[in-house]
């Protein structure tokens, strides 16, 4: 069997796995990844986003490098979240079902410890485990990380993310100096490379795709709103989209449970996934949402980090996130294996700045897209009724002894009037509903030159006095915007950006317009004569130990 995977050094027991699997062509990111763990002695950090192929990417060398004819603990793989660490177990045994007596264990919080110990006695030459319940069985002696030679970081973001430094930390001082380090993540926060620098060894760095970069396939779109129509706006979206197969992002449990309950007692197959639940209730909504029971999911970030499903047609951001690697990992949930996804936020006006923001990180423009009106809506769901009725698979000998009767009844319509019956039986309360649907759009312009009111006002009245203030900075010379990598969360005020320009500009007395703090960001409206003055200023500038990036919007 010469496929490409043979070509890469992988042994013909790993090889007819993965063809079994049905992989054909190795991704780009086991392209790379693969001939250097199995040849070279350094290690790895690897850009890579979920859906690119990693598990494999680091688990079929590893498996070839596996001596089965010992007990021991050879390779250990951290992951962020208990669906991920089953995922990659059950990929693994997957990958291994050639490979005679290999074991690969499982451990993680929020399960019988005792069921993971027996496990672990057995002898488990690949342990994939949450940093938190990893530790827990480190310290009590009962996983031993002292002679393992493969250390995996998978989702080292979200794992920091999550708040395990302090447990990784503790593991990797468990861990012996000559084992080799693969660190898997999409982003790269400052975090992150403290560890790379303290724990790994001349790392060499693949990237597949550009670092901090959206997936290709995905498109982005944002519906502008009056936030009190938010919700009225997501059940358009639904409704124009019939065949959705998505998660709505919220930011707060109590948000989602509100969204999720609105959305079920509207007659939407949705349901929430949040952490208020208990795990079998997690399970189970997941598993329902995994084969399509549900279209719908309203998740927390939290609740679905791990969700593993690859083919969502759209991600729909109900708020967006502060930060915009949690936009980004979100929105990498679709666009997977090849196909086109949808990464839509339902914003408000004095939102526009962060969507910029992601823009530059993600390196795509957002399209503006309209909230679709009743009589779009209407079409979109005649069609796919209509459609759907196409489509039917007639039982002709079930149906067939109640026809006669059918036909006799109906004799006295033309052809004409019983497609319109019929029709209207199922999609009259859509005309109804949207009967006098008023228009959600809260900018119809989507190419105006929006201005960012700082004290986040956001109504047509100040949508009003916004484009007067805008006159009255034309008028006095205009401004442009500048975007600072610092924000609320580095408690930073409007006061204290004026202060740094100050700071860094002794020399000129620059005029300053609105500033708005994101958690992450801040953008700051500087005299255009300046703009590019002040970016240079801040050039090899730092904010309490930070480096500053200072960018032209
Ligand atoms: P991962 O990024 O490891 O979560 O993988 C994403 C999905 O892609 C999983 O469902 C894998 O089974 C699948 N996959 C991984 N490698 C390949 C490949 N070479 N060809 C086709 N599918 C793959």
């Amino acid at each position: 069997m010469n496929t490409p995977f043979l070509s890469l050094g992988l042994q013909p027991e790993l090889v007819k796995a993965v063809a079994e699997l049905g992989f054909e062509q190795p991704t780009p990111i086991q392209e790379q990844a693969i001939p250097h763990i199995l040849q070279s002695k350094s290690d790895l950090v690897a850009f890579a986003q979920t859906g690119t192929g990693k598990t494999a990417a680091f688990g079929l060398p590893i498996l070839q490098h596996i001596d089965t004819s010992s007990r021991e603990t050879q390779a250990l793989v951290l992951c962020p979240t208990r669906e991920l660490c089953l995922q990659i177990t059950k990929d693994l045994d997957a990958y291994a079902r050639f490979l005679p007596n290999m074991q690969v264990t499982a451990v993680y919080g929020g399960a019988d410890v005792t069921r993971q110990i027996t496990a672990l006695k057995r002898g488990a030459h690949i342990v994939v485990g949450t940093p938190g319940r990893a530790l827990d069985l480190i310290n009590r002696g009962r996983l031993k990380v002292e002679n393992i030679q493969w250390l995996v970081l998978d989702e080292s973001d979200e794992m920091l993310s999550m708040g395990f430094k302090d447990e990784l930390d503790a593991i990797l001082a468990n861990t012996p100096e000559h084992k080799r380090t693969f660190l898997f993540s999409a982003t790269m926060p400052p975090d992150m490379v403290s560890i790379a620098e303290k724990y790994m060894h001349k790392p060499v760095e693949i990237s597949v795709g550009k670092k901090n970069q959206g997936a290709e396939n995905v498109q982005h779109h944002y519906y502008m709103v009056h936030a009190k129509d938010r919700y009225e706006a997501l059940k358009r979206i639904a409704d124009y989209y019939p065949n959705i197969y998505g998660i709505v992002f919220c930011r707060t449990r109590q948000e989602t449970k509100d969204i999720a309950e609105k959305l079920m007692h509207d007659g939407y197959n949705a349901d929430a996934l949040h952490g208020d639940l208990s795990q079998p209730q997690r399970d189970y909504v997941m598993q329902r949402f995994r084969i399509k029971q549900l279209q719908i999911l309203v998740a927390t970030d939290v609740a679905a980090r791990g969700l593993d499903v690859n083919n969502l047609s759209h991600v729909i951001h109900y708020n967006l996130p502060d930060d915009p690697e949690v936009y980004i990992h979100r929105s990498g949930r679709t666009g997977r294996a090849g196909k086109k996804g949808i990464s839509l936020s339902i914003i408000h006006l004095r939102e526009k700045s962060k969507l910029h923001f992601i823009e530059k990180k993600i390196n795509k423009k957002f399209e503006n897209k309209l909230v679709p009106g009743g009589k779009d809506i209407c079409e979109k769901q005649l069609f796919h009724l209509v459609d759907n009725m196409e489509k039917t698979e007639v039982d002709e000998a079930q149906i067939e002894p109640y026809l006669p009767k059918v036909y006799k009844k109906l004799d006295w319509l033309s052809r004409e009037d019983l497609i319109k019956r019929f029709v209207s039986v199922e999609f009259n309360h859509f005309l109804e509903y949207y009967k006098d649907a008023k228009d959600l759009n809260a900018d119809l312009r989507p190419d105006r030159n929006d201005r960012n009111d700082r004290f986040g006002r956001d109504s047509r009245r100040e949508d009003r006095g916004e484009r007067r203030e805008s006159r009255r900075s034309a008028s006095s010379g205009s401004f442009s915007k500048v975007a600072f990598n610092i924000g609320k969360k580095d408690n930073v005020s409007p006061k204290v950006l004026i202060n740094l320009i100050n700071k860094q500009l002794p020399n000129r007395s620059i005029r300053i317009g609105a500033i708005d703090l994101g958690k992450s960001f801040s953008i700051v409206e500087v005299d255009s004569k300046y703009q590019r003055e002040v970016v240079e200023a801040f050039r090899n500038a730092r904010f309490k130990g930070l480096k500053l990036e200072v960018t032209i919007k």
